[in-house]
């Protein structure tokens, strides 16, 4: 994640111009962990930049993402959520409430694929399905006491 110097650095050199919409769009992504939709973040940013529009929003995002300024989430989600933590995280997503959870875990980081396949990895990201705390407590009161029993070695986990 950078700062916002480091922000219009990044920007210059890939050849962006560097906007005051945009820096409060990057600002508010970056600022959260709920990967938001361009939506959300548009109604943030119009409290300071009353004029800005949603399609300015939208493709402000979608530039930044094509240049790996963020990143954008979008399996299982009808529309795109962005990311603006590129540092390399998987995430719990959430398939009742479809809240995105980071996991920041090196033992996630290494993952090889059997060499057979030929395939040069550039990168990866794992998405763990399920049901965040809320929701698993909503299905079954009871959750958390089962899963404890079996999943005592389970060394990381959301929130
Ligand atoms: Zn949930
Ligand atoms: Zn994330």
């Amino acid at each position: 994640m950078l700062n916002v110097q480091e922000f219009i650095d990044a920007c210059r050199e890939c050849g962006l111009n560097v906007t005051y919409q945009r820096i409060l769009i990057y600002k508010s992504l970056v600022k959260t962990k709920t990967h938001p939709t361009a939506e959300e973040i548009y109604h943030e940013v119009k409290a300071e930049y009353p004029s800005i529009s949603l399609a300015t929003v939208y493709k402000t995002l979608e530039t930044l993402a094509e240049h790996d300024l963020i990143s954008k989430v979008t399996p299982l989600h009808d529309l795109a959520r962005y990311d603006g933590d590129t540092e390399q995280h998987h995430h719990l997503v959430c398939l009742k409430c479809r809240k995105i959870i980071d996991i920041h875990e090196e033992a996630l980081n290494n993952l090889k694929v059997p060499k057979e396949t030929g395939f040069k990895i550039e990168g990866y990201r794992i998405q763990f399905e399920g049901l965040c705390r809320q929701c698993a407590l909503e299905d079954d009161p009871n959750w958390e006491e089962t899963s404890a029993k079996s999943n005592e070695d389970t060394t990381f986990c959301g929130k």
